[in-house]
């Protein structure tokens, strides 16, 4: 079996960092790939090598995959851990990645290609079995056939990018008179974003929660999953704070989905990490999509689990079998996380600048993933995130107890942060209790004037 001794970080920021400490816990060396922009970032500061792969533009730096292959031959790196974001889901970059020799941290190409296409990932997940919205069959085009459908599944439906992600290319339609006009704007939206204008329809739910779960199979037709996360609290359908378990899901109801979940992730021979996200309406599951990657919101898994995704991650890709039984998952209290960005609480105004003060919150079950340092800048080119806050607590309570301490201890000055958006959050009611859906947060923002 291939040791992995040497492995090359191919993302930057926080989950940079999160991977070099799994790295260096599990004996193995890191090289840092970086752009000129990044070369004072904390993990390019930790790792055994760094190398410089290019300018500030991310196409040009950590999109760049001839300058990152060249990097891995270079330091002479067995491995290459995506991240999330930029090469992560790029089927190509890991094809070139295991054609050089090197092991991709990942899933297996096809599995990347399969899942990255929206229209074919429905369709693979609807023969695994698992529920779907009601929709098209595939891609549309055709506006009578369109008209067709949405009439049999009824308004509003929502069109989507089959190439889409982080939120982006999606147009909700409440009546035919639109649809024509929002088929095409969609389109031309998604062929500029993604470079693929096909779409495809779903029925629009009114006021679901986004319940995702953790999966991990071997390549080898095992596979177990970690249980879920709620990730309903969203803005412009990007979420902003997460947590596990689910405040409204039962022991019963997370066995059963789980266990569809491993089952079908078993039977398609999946490798790694992977995370299949569900909208939650009135008791039932409607899949939506899956990624074949780390998440961001990871560590609440963690916490819940004990066990660290990456190394997971890793021993996977050595090509060991799954250390973990299903049974040996034992879900213990709940985590939150918050995400933390250089943004104006409330215009949501990008704030990137010198750090002029950097403290992190401590003591028991707190835990900061975050590459900010007194001193340091944050970079205007990347996106907005400089710091995850996740807490444990045994229950619910106890976490939202620990996470309003945590808040407060939090030093950043300098960029304008989202800090007091999370403060106010924890404030509110509904937040408290857990009743919350994906239109939540938005409604919420717009009370706050
Ligand atoms: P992306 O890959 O761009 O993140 P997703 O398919 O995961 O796209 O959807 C992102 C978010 O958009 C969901 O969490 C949810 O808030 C909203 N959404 C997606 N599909 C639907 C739908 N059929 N009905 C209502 N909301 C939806």
């Amino acid at each position: 079996m291939p040791k992995i001794k040497k492995l090359l970080i191919a993302n930057r920021g926080e989950i940079a960092l999160r991977i070099h400490r799994a790295c260096h816990e599990m004996g193995i060396e890191t090289v840092a790939v970086h752009s000129t922009a990044d070369a004072d970032a904390m993990h390019v500061r930790l790792a055994d090598q760094a190398i410089c792969i290019g300018p500030p533009a991310a196409t040009e730096s950590y999109l760049n995959i001839a300058n990152i292959i060249s990097a891995a031959e270079i330091s002479g790196a067995d491995a290459i851990h995506p991240g999330y974001g930029f090469l992560s889901e790029n089927a190509k970059f890991a094809e070139i990645v295991e054609a050089h020799g090197i092991i991709f941290v990942g899933p297996k190409p096809e599995h990347i290609v399969t899942m990255g296409d929206k229209v074919e990932a429905k369709r693979t997940a609807g023969r695994l079995g698992l529920p779907l919205v009601p929709g098209s069959d595939g891609a549309i085009s055709d506006i009578a056939e369109a008209k067709q459908i949405a009439e049999r599944i009824g308004y509003p439906v929502i069109i989507k990018a089959a190439s889409g992600g982080g939120g982006r290319g999606m147009k909700v339609c409440t009546s035919e008179d639109q649809l024509e006009t929002l088929m095409s704007q969609a389109g031309s939206e998604a062929k500029a974003a993604f470079g693929d204008a096909t779409v495809y329809m779903e029925k629009y739910l009114g006021n679901p929660r986004h319940i995702e779960f953790q999966v991990f199979g071997d390549g080898q037709g095992n596979a177990i999953h970690l249980g879920e996360r709620d990730c309903s609290l969203q803005r412009r359908h990007q979420k902003v704070l997460e947590e596990a378990p689910s405040p409204v899901l039962g022991q019963e109801d997370r066995e059963r989905m789980g266990a569809v979940c491993s089952k079908a992730m078993a039977d398609m021979g999946y490798r790694g990490a992977g995370t299949i996200e569900f909208l939650w309406e009135d008791g039932e599951f409607y899949f939506i999509e899956m990624n074949t990657r780390l998440q961001v919101e990871h560590p609440v898994t963690e916490m819940i689990t004990g066990l660290d995704l990456v190394r997971e991650q890793i021993q996977i890709a050595e090509g060991r079998p799954l250390t973990l039984r299903q049974q040996d998952v034992v879900f213990r209290g709940h985590a939150i996380e918050c995400r933390i960005n250089a943004e104006d609480p409330r215009t949501f105004a990008p704030s990137p600048g010198l750090v002029t003060m950097f403290h992190a919150p401590g003591g028991m079950h707190v835990r900061v993933d975050s590459g900010l340092y007194t001193g340091y800048r944050v970079p205007p080119y990347y996106d907005s995130m400089i710091a995850k806050l996740i807490v444990y607590g045994t229950t619910r309570n106890g976490a939202l107890r620990r996470l309003r301490r945590a808040l407060e201890e939090f030093v950043i000055d300098g960029p304008t942060t989202t800090i007091p958006l999370h403060q106010a959050l924890l404030d509110d009611p509904d937040f408290q209790a857990g009743d919350y859906t994906i239109k939540w947060l938005e409604e919420w923002l717009a009370k706050q004037g």
